[in-house]
């Protein structure tokens, strides 16, 4: 068994900082921030870090083509005008990266059957192809084992889980490389939902994996 890591690596959080992440990624960061102190204030010194670097950088002098581009792009700006009528605000629990998604509650949320245990239901798709979705695992209940052909990055945002390396709870930050096999069950006292970001089809490993994975791999195209 090896360590369980709850939090993004510095790396991850760099490219956060200086804003070149894809945007299913900033998702999850921004998710694990809300409940990380600690990775939030090392965020703080590496957005100070990034600030005092652009300061060194000589300015650029700017062409008229593209102050141009500037000044039409003003025009086209609109102000937006106030919803005419509010809406209900989203429960207090769901994290402020998520509430574009969620607007309500999670249990409001559209959930489709993948298994006995599990619901999923899907937020958006990144530019990069990433699948962003919520899963909701019943209390006990496990996947299937699996590895993916690209990243998988989960939030937990109710509940908890464990797999093989460890215990993971509200606002773990879990990332699994390509390949890694794991089978998370959700722990006994109440149902576990996650945000998770699959960067690549999920390979079951399991028995019926011959089976299952071209139909996965179909519906990532
Ligand atoms: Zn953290």
């Amino acid at each position: 068994m090896k360590e369980s890591r709850k939090h993004p690596y510095d790396e991850l959080l760099a490219s956060y900082s200086a804003g070149s992440l894809p945007l299913s990624q900033a998702l999850c960061i921004s998710t694990h921030l809300e409940h990380c102190p600690d990775c939030t204030r090392k965020l703080r010194r590496l957005n100070r870090v990034g600030s005092e670097l652009m300061q060194q950088l000589q300015p650029a002098p700017a062409t008229d083509a593209l102050k141009q581009r500037l000044l039409d792009r003003l025009d086209t700006l609109t102000d937006t005008p106030a919803p005419a009528v509010a809406e209900a605000a989203p429960e207090a629990s769901i994290p402020r990266a998520l509430r574009q998604f969620v607007k309500k509650g999670y249990q409001d949320l559209s959930w489709r059957s993948v298994s006995a245990n599990i619901q999923t239901v899907e937020l958006c798709r990144d530019s990069n192809g990433a699948r962003v979705e919520l899963l909701k695992i019943k209390p006990g209940g496990s996947a299937v084992t699996h590895t993916h052909l690209g990243d998988e990055y989960t939030v937990v945002l109710e509940g908890s889980f464990s797999d093989e390396d460890g215990l993971y709870a509200q606002g773990d930050f879990v990332l699994r490389g390509k390949n890694e096999a794991h089978r998370p069950v959700a722990t006994q006292d109440r149902e576990c939902i996650c945000l998770a970001v699959t960067e690549g089809p999920i390979q079951f490993t399991g028995l019926f994996s011959r089976l299952l994975n071209p139909f996965i791999r179909r519906s990532y195209a």
